[in-house]
Formats: structure tokens, sequence, C-alpha cells
């Protein structure tokens, strides 16, 4: 990798733009990590670089690219952040101090996970642009696990896979995620992975790249009448994605590898109706299985219209449709929005992005302004809470194996006194189920329940819960008194 390689990354998205600093940022790192070299036997810099241009995949802003070069400097050199601050600003400064800190998060094992969860999300609250960094250094890391004693590596993996993924995940950085997951699973899981990875990668890419012909070729004649430009791939599924599903009894091994999933992008909104319904009227949809996220898009802001079609010879086709800025929506998140040079660009993702991303970005904001005081100050809201979310995006947090009942009164009185299931993560879930950071929670009520079940108290964790039911129990207790009372 070379820093030409970084800056060319970066002008593809801003083609005017200079790069004066970011050429001095890759001296300086050189300069810094000197004869310095990795387990590998490269010299440090490659890191620096490989950090730096994962950042400009993802289109973020030039200072974050910086800070990306500069990130191991104060750790590992003798060069100090009041120095990055003199060079290259205070913005730059603050992001590689940020990557910094993170770095002192260790993974110790289950008990510690939510502590290291809650200071991920601390730092995701002062900047979001330090995840993200944080993220390209592991990338990188990853990649380079081999040269790493099995111990360390396996540290390494298992940390990625319960601190980092997750929250690429909740961010929607899908492509991140997916590379991260992926390489964990090769060494956590090694032969299990050499099985899939023939499998999937060998056995049915051949398939897969024969199947995915015939269905372009009678896409392309159909579409050719409508001229709707459109680009049709082939989407590998993640090998960790199946190895995970294929844990779950109820998923037999040929239902995951006999679907071909294609990804078609179009030009604009309407041509990904417009798709749907031609892909619906050349193959019979499955039912129950088309998905308009477009209109209603995921918690995380992912849109996709999805549906899954008996196509050649009837085997099971799944399509995902999306434009382009879906496209790249998906595979790096809100960070494609994240232009701090236009501040319209910001002004516009902010109001189209979920409303637990505008909060956080909110804190980020009162943080600024009043630093240390509010930072002590929500460590310890956050000490042993957990961070739910509801389908619409809103995040809650909750004590520690809080309750879907507990969820329900936080939400609202009325969501908890109607409440007769729960969908945790897309799953029917018992109301006494305990939530873990980061699930998705959905309540399903009926309107006409007269009010809560005296059971709940046994589970319920939350005061507020505990008080709205015993209130429900006693607004009917004093209902019937005056039901009974004779009439004046
Ligand atoms: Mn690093």
């Amino acid at each position: 990798m070379t820093i030409n390689q970084v800056i060319n990354k970066f002008k593809e998205n801003n083609a005017g733009e200079d790069t004066a600093l970011l050429e001095l940022a890759y001296e300086f790192a050189q300069k810094a990590h000197d004869s310095q070299r990795r387990k590998n036997g490269e010299p440090y810099i490659q890191h620096c670089l490989h950090t730096a241009f994962v950042l400009a995949e993802m289109k973020i802003d030039l200072n974050t690219i910086i800070a990306g070069l500069l990130h191991d400097v104060p750790e590992d050199t003798e060069y100090t952040i009041k120095e990055i601050a003199k060079n290259f600003g205070k913005e730059v400064a603050v992001l590689v101090e940020g990557s910094t800190k993170l770095s002192k998060i260790k993974y110790r094992g289950v008990e510690r996970y939510r502590e290291s969860l809650r200071k991920m999300f601390l730092a995701i609250a002062r900047d979001l642009r330090v995840i993200l960094i944080k993220f390209a250094d592991r990338l990188h890391n990853l990649q380079t696990l081999d040269s790493l004693s099995v111990e360390k590596r396996n540290r390494i993996a298992q940390e990625t896979l319960e601190i980092y993924t997750p929250i690429a995940g909740l961010l929607g950085i899908w492509r991140l995620k997916w590379q991260m997951e992926d390489i964990c699973f090769k060494y956590l899981y090694p032969e299990e992975y050499k099985k899939l990875e023939y499998k999937y990668e060998v056995e049915k890419k051949i398939e897969n790249n024969q199947y995915l012909q015939r269905i372009k070729n009678i896409l392309s004649n159909k579409l050719k009448k409508e001229k709707i430009n459109f680009q049709i791939t082939n989407r590998f599924k993640h090998l960790y994605s199946i190895y995970q599903k294929m844990q779950l009894k109820d998923y037999k091994f040929n239902e995951i590898y006999d679907v071909f999933a294609l990804r078609v992008v179009v030009p604009t909104i309407a041509d990904c109706y417009k798709i749907l319904g031609i892909i619906h009227s050349l193959w019979k949809p499955k039912i129950n299985r088309f998905k308009d996220y477009i209109a209603m898009p995921k918690p995380n802001g992912y849109r996709s219209l999805q549906t899954t079609v008996f196509g050649i010879e009837g085997k099971a086709t799944e399509f995902q449709i999306r434009t382009q800025e879906m496209d790249e929506e998906a595979k790096y998140g809100f960070s494609t929005h994240w232009n701090y040079k236009t501040k319209n660009n910001n002004k516009e993702y902010l109001k189209k992005s979920p409303k637990w991303i505008r909060e956080i970005l909110k804190i980020q904001r009162e943080i600024e302004n009043t630093h240390d005081f509010i930072k002590q100050v929500k460590f310890d809201v956050f000490r042993d809470r957990i961070f739910v979310f509801s389908p619409k995006g809103d995040v809650f947090d909750l004590p520690e194996s809080a309750t879907p009942i507990d969820f329900a009164y936080t939400v609202h009185s009325d969501i908890g006194n109607q409440a007769t299931g729960a969908r945790v993560n897309d799953k029917i879930a018992p109301l006494n189920h305990a939530l873990k950071n980061g699930d998705l929670v959905e309540i399903v009520i009926e309107k006409k329940r007269k009010g809560p079940s005296r059971d709940w108290l046994k589970f319920v964790k939350t005061d507020k819960a505990r008080n709205k039911i015993k209130q429900a129990f006693k607004n009917t207790f004093l209902d019937n008194i005056k039901k009974y009372m004779p009439k004046k």
C-alpha cells in the first residue's frame, strides 16, 4: 500500500480537494514509526496506510483519514498528541486521542463485555468518526492475525465478535461487519470455516455464476423495452452468517445453500418498484417473502426491496433491489453521509437518519460544550444499563436483564397495559425474557386488553413498570367499587 493509493481513493469522491496535509501526515507518521515493524515483518507504516485506505473507501472526510494515518503515533512512538495538534489541528488531534483511548478497551470475558460496549457508545457519543478509525484499524489487524500466537489471535477474534461487529451492525456498516466476521470465523472455527468455504466458494460458485447469467439474459430482454438501466450481481452470502443460520435448528443445510441471492441496482426508486413488478411477472413470488424496506427502512437505515421468487426451474431466488445511493449506504452505513465540509449534506442526512443516531449526535454536541462534566455524568448513567431498540429505531436504555414488559412501560404505559406478546430480534419471546444489549424489541398489543397481569410483578426490573402495573390494578379496583355502588 502506498500513500498515492490512499490519495487516489480519496480523490475519487473529492476531486478538487487539496491533499497536501495528508501527504505531510504520511511523512510525519513514517518518521514517528521510523524503523518499527509489525509482527509479520512489514514496516509499521503499512498498518497506518491500510487503516487510512479503508477510511478513504468509506468516503469519509480528510481529517479522519489523516487521523487514521496517525492513530498509533501517541501510543507507540515518542511523538505526543500535542505535536499532532500543533501540526494537523485540533480536530485531527481529538480524533487520534479518541481512538488511542478506545484501544485501551480490552476484551476480558463476558462479564466485562457490557462495560466495553458502554465505553464504545460513549466514544460514539463524542465523535462517531472515532469508531470508524477503530474499525479500520481493527480490520487490518485481523487481516494480519497470521503472525500472532494462537492465543492472541483467538482473543482478538473473540473480542471483535463480541464488541466490534455488533456495533458495526447497529451503525449499518455491513461491509466492515461481514469482512470482520468472516476473518474471526476463520480463526475461531477453522474446520467449519474450511468446509463451508469449499462448499460455498468452490462448488457453489460455478453453479451460481451460470444461474446468474441465465437470469441476467431473461431480465435484459424484458428490460430493453422499458429502457431501465440496471446492474445485476451475485450476492455471495458471507460464510459466518451461513454458519450462524446452520446453528439454528429450524434451518436445514439445503435451505441455506439452495437459495440464489442476486442484487439489482437501478437509477431511481421508481425503477426499483418497476423492476420488482417485472420480476414478479416473470417468476412467481414466494408468499410472505416480500419486504419493502424502502417505504419502511430498518432501524439502522437499511433500504431495499427484497423478494424471493421461484426462479428458473423453480429454484428459490432472492432478489434485493435498490438504488446506487442505497447500495452505498448498505455498505458503509451512516458514514456515507458523514460529510463535515458541507453542512447542508449533514442536515439532509440528519433528517432521514434513525432517531437513535440523532440522539447520539445530540449527546455529542452536549459533550463538546461542557465536556468532561457531562462525560462523567454519562459514565454513571450508563453503568449496568443495556441499550435496546424499538422497531422504529428509537434507543432505550434499561437496567441489565430488563424484560419486554419493562421495555413496553418505558415506551408508553398504554403499550405496557395492552401488551400480550413480544418479538425480540424478529423472534417470538416470552414477556419475562431477559433482554440483551442491542436487542430489537417489538411489543404485540391487544387494544381490548383490560390491563396488566399480576404475574408481571414477579419479574419486572424497573420501578416504572412496577408502579404502573400496581396503578392499573388500583384503578380497576376503584372502577369496580364505583360500578357496584348504589346509584343515587
Ligand atoms: Mn493500529
